[in-house]
């Protein structure tokens, strides 16, 4: 996403790089490459005005800055109002002082809705929480089983209608729904609502009901990413005809040009507060625009990487880890750590999106994609393949050992070979870092 906003904007600073001092001209024409970058990346007609008139005052204006040359002052610059596009300050969900917070889901039917209750049920029980899914879109055939569906998947309860019992009624469903969550001690609801494929006057009209029903604390409107310049129109339709507090950008991972994501908070008034990048349950976070515009300038966003690191190493483990390699100067740190720490690795998500979020990465992108996952796959594999006392004590791997373990994983001899090596190399760097006092970190990933 926003590659071709990045490398546009990152040739645009390139131009300004060794000037003295910015001319009104320089100005002018950075403004203009500036204009059409953000055109392209499908950006809507008054955020782009407003942004580039922000951009020119402020550039004229900028005092002469013993700290940072010009062109470093127009990233800042543009940085800065980028942040502001997107929102400005993190806007965090808001729980009611009277349990249970009540959300409502909002949106047009494929916008992700209902996978969206599944993401947040998974990420709000990952906080502590206890969340209910409501099933009130009745409309889709499919919707109820759906939800059901994905709220097994995130392991969270879900209210839905019993057969015959108030089917049809999805406001009824959405009522009661609130009222069992308070007998049985839920703490956050999220109402899933029914979509249609275009705005119309009924589907307005029911969402509205079911919102006076329910009393939420917040509606969300969820849009998919994907449609673009819609995406700017269908909100305003949404927020006009039901209201709603916060956007929910879905389908971010297949918006190449990242048009919505940067017109809608300023279009609507109304931030965004999450943002989905793929079909899977966890790929899902709370939306924070300086960490997005640090991304679309290619300053990396690592705030959500360690953030991702953390939720995925639970303190104990890497406690664990931290003592033993205190204890032993890494001496004891066996083939089993280092599978183990691979498998962690790779809970935090596909390695390409986290290498993404490293600065800098935009320019090895090619890269970055050509990295093979499976390359974990089989290094998971030949450990597998080694005996208990072969992880513990590598040096043990003589040739014929090594023919065993290729032919159990059903690779070269000459991987096993490599990961062997890798493997003692890593081992010298935890044990260097062990005596330096350092964290763990994490070795030799393959390829
Ligand atoms: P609803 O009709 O609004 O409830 O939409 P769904 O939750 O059923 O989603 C519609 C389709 O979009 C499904 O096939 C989802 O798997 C897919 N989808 C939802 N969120 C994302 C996302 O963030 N990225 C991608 N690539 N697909 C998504």
């Amino acid at each position: 996403m926003f590659d071709t906003l990045s490398d546009r904007l990152a040739a645009t600073f390139k131009n300004l790089r060794g000037k003295g001092r910015l001319s009104e001209a320089d100005i002018d024409a950075t403004a203009r490459e500036i204009r059409i970058a953000l055109l392209e990346a499908d950006v809507a007609l008054p955020v782009v005005r407003a942004f580039i008139k922000q951009v020119k005052e402020r550039a004229a204006g900028a005092e002469v800055s013993q700290a940072l040359n010009p062109a470093q002052q127009v990233i800042k610059i543009v940085n800065e109002e980028l942040v502001g596009i997107l929102g400005g300050e993190t806007r965090r969900l808001r729980f009611a002082k009277q349990p249970p917070t009540v959300i409502m889901l909002a949106g047009l039917q494929g916008s992700g809705k209902t996978t969206l209750a599944g993401k947040l049920g998974l990420w709000l029980k990952g906080q502590g929480h206890s969340p209910l899914l409501v099933a009130a879109d009745l409309q889709r055939p499919n919707a109820v089983t759906q939800l059901s569906v994905v709220a097994e998947r995130a392991g969270v309860a879900v209210y839905a209608p019993e057969p015959g019992n108030g089917v049809g009624d999805p406001v009824k469903v959405a009522k009661d729904s609130i009222e069992y969550a308070r007998a049985k001690q839920f703490d956050v609801v999220v109402v899933d609502t029914a979509g249609r494929l275009g705005i119309d006057q009924e589907l307005m009209q029911q969402a509205a009901d079911i919102r006076d029903a329910v009393s939420p604390d917040e509606v969300l409107f969820v849009v998919d990413a994907m449609i673009g310049q819609d995406a700017v129109n269908t909100a305003e339709a949404f927020r006009d005809g039901v209201g709603f507090d916060g956007v929910v950008l879905s389908k971010l991972d297949g918006d190449a040009r990242g048009g919505a994501a940067l017109s809608i908070a300023h279009v609507t008034g109304r931030q965004i507060m999450f943002a989905s990048n793929g079909e899977k349950l966890d790929e899902f976070d709370a939306f924070h625009p300086d960490r997005m515009a640090s991304r679309i300038l290619g300053m990396g966003d690592m705030m959500s990487l360690i953030e991702k690191a953390e939720q995925t190493f639970s303190q104990e483990e890497a406690a664990q880890m931290a003592s033993k390699l205190a204890s032993s100067k890494g001496k004891d740190f066996t083939l089993d750590d280092f599978l183990a720490q691979m498998e962690q690795v790779r809970k935090m998500g596909s390695i390409s999106k986290l290498l993404g979020m490293l600065p800098g990465m935009g320019q090895i992108k090619d890269q970055i994609n050509n990295i093979d996952e499976r390359d974990v796959d089989r290094t998971a594999a030949i450990i597998k393949s080694m005996t208990p006392g072969e992880r513990q004590e590598p040096t043990i791997i003589n040739g014929s050992r090594r023919a065993r373990i290729a032919k159990g994983s059903g690779v070269d001899v000459s991987a096993v070979k490599g990961l062997v090596e890798r493997f003692f190399e890593a081992r010298k760097m935890m044990s260097r870092m062990a005596q330096g006092g350092g964290m763990p970190g994490m070795p030799g990933m393959p390829g």
